[in-house]
């Protein structure tokens, strides 16, 4: 019988969490989370990520002590602080959920593999969404997502067997706080950890997702009749699994067509939230780069330098003042509350890429930090879907004014985020929208018709684009009542 740390991860949870049963089984057990001051400093940390984090570990803490398993939070770089902790508790086990990450992360689980082959300690990982290590081909993947979705749920364990002198009773486990990692104060963040998770889910299985697809496009409306489980799938205090099978089963109980038809809306969703993530685990350097090489160097940023002009408008954009009531409004919104619904995502970087014409990755870390939810995987290739360099989408361009007048009609939303237009104190539009979208339109649609573009298309599409899966759609008993839009989101 070995003794094993469970190195907590984006998997904030006792529920449906493999490498806990693991170490439940273990003679002595421990439960490490590495607060890395790598992560404080990248360009993806926002006060509020810090914030929402603490208090996630607050709970599971406390839920942890609660079944004698001590969780140690410890600031530092991951190969240092296993390694003091070896000599505080010779663990022979390491064991963890894989995560698909931005590149420092990937880099710091190298190193941590590296060292635990030194140590003899032996690293297990178990994934906890749909992603694929090592995928070579996606055919066949929807089958997998399918398979592990349905696979039983990991009961919480009830006891562990915790080293007696990290024994809960004796040892104070500290939590820091914002100022002890130099964090400065965060913007008010929603209740974090399982429990709220769970509440949320549960509200949204049983009467938010009536009219899901109806409500999911306006920012008044997406507000409640979204699912608000985006933060929780990113720091996995609900796994993707339990989602899933709780959404089926709500499914399969429901009696109203309107509330079925919501949850296969949303069901679908969860599918493309680990198709967009493997992308990135496919592709690491998407963080970086364009998915099509042939659209490299096409905008301002791209292997240059950006311009004062672009820095500007950069500037406006990230401080809700472009003079398109709808954007700024948008970019208020989030920026006061971290969240905001596809669409209007979708709009914002539309708006950076198409009308400002900007490289989609400074726009892309200012939305990472704004954004409580942020997924790498996800975040990287919509970032790229909506600012056309995949190679392979249809290029979408969003006019701010028609987006107002479907889905803010009567300008209330407008109003309450930006009371001052309509007055001189608000500012002209940055760019003439016409003379931008026809330079942007002649430099794109042009790329899309040359010889290169359209071979290194079929590459991409090859590598990244999803498959007709031939599997049955979730639930049985769905019935569409209304046309409404499906474009949102769309696959590639
Ligand atoms: C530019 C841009 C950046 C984005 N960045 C992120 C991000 O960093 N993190 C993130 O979770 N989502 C991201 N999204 C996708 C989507 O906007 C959010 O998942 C959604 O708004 C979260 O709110 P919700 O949980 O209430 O969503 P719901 O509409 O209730 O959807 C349920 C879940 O399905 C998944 N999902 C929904 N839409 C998508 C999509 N288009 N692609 C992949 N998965 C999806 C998410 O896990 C979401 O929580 C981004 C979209 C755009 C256009």
């Amino acid at each position: 019988m070995s003794s094993a740390l469970v190195w907590f991860k984006r998997d904030l949870r006792m529920a449906d969490h493999a490498p806990l049963a693991a170490a439940a089984g273990c003679r002595a057990a421990l439960a490490l989370f590495i607060i890395e001051p790598i992560w404080l400093a990248s360009p993806e940390c926002h006060p509020r990520h810090v914030a929402w984090l603490l208090k996630c570990l607050a709970e599971l803490q406390a839920a942890l002590a609660a079944h004698g398993l001590p969780l140690l939070v410890r600031t530092g770089e991951a190969t240092a602080v296993l390694a003091a902790l070896q000599h505080e508790f010779p663990f022979t086990q390491l064991f963890s959920h894989e995560e698909t990450g931005p590149g420092w992360s990937y880099e710091r689980d190298k190193a941590v593999a590296r060292w635990c082959r030194v140590q003899g300690v032996q690293w297990q990982e178990w994934p906890q969404t749909g992603v694929v290590r090592g995928l070579q081909d996606r055919r066949g993947w929807a089958v997998r997502w399918q398979q592990r979705m349905d696979a039983p749920l990991v009961p919480a364990p009830e006891h562990f067997h915790a080293p007696a002198r990290f024994a809960v009773a004796t040892t104070p486990l500290h939590l820091p706080m914002l100022q002890d990692l130099r964090v400065p104060p965060a913007p008010a963040t929603p209740p974090g950890g399982e429990t709220a998770a769970q509440a949320t889910l549960k509200s949204f299985l049983s009467s938010r997702a009536m009219g899901y697809r109806q409500n999911i496009s306006s920012p008044m409306t997406a507000e409640s009749g979204c699912s608000r489980l985006s933060e929780h799938l990113a720091f996995g205090t609900l796994s993707m699994r339990t989602v899933h099978q709780a959404t089926e089963a709500a499914i399969d109980a429901s009696t109203s067509h309107e509330l079925t038809y919501g949850l296969r809306g949303f069901a679908g969703r969860l599918r493309w939230h680990c198709h967009f993530m493997q992308k990135l685990e496919d592709e690491p350097a998407i963080e970086w780069r364009n998915f099509a090489r042939t659209a490299d160097g096409l905008r301002p940023g791209d292997g240059s330098e950006l311009q004062p002009v672009d820095r500007e408008r950069l500037q406006a954009w990230c401080e809700g003042r472009t003079g398109f009531p709808m954007v700024d409004a948008c970019m208020r919104q989030l920026v006061a509350t971290g969240w905001l619904n596809f669409r209007m995502r979708a709009m914002l970087v539309s708006f950076a890429a198409y009308h400002l014409w900007l490289h989609w990755r400074e726009p892309g870390l200012f939305l990472a930090r704004q954004f409580l939810d942020f997924e790498p995987g996800i975040h990287w290739s919509q970032l790229q879907m909506q600012s056309g360099t995949t190679g392979i989408n249809t290029l979408r361009i969003y006019s701010p004014a028609k987006q107002a007048q479907d889905q803010d009609p009567r300008g209330e939303y407008v109003r309450r985020w930006v009371p001052e237009y309509g007055t001189d104190a608000y500012p002209q539009p940055i760019v003439d929208e016409r003379t931008a979208l026809a330079a942007a339109k002649e430099k794109l649609y042009g790329l899309r018709k040359t010889a290169d573009a359209r071979r290194e298309a079929g590459s991409i599409q090859h590598q990244h684009g999803s498959r007709k899966s031939g599997l049955p759609q979730s639930g049985t008993k769905a019935r569409k009542p209304r046309k409404v839009d499906e474009r949102q989101g769309q696959l590639f």
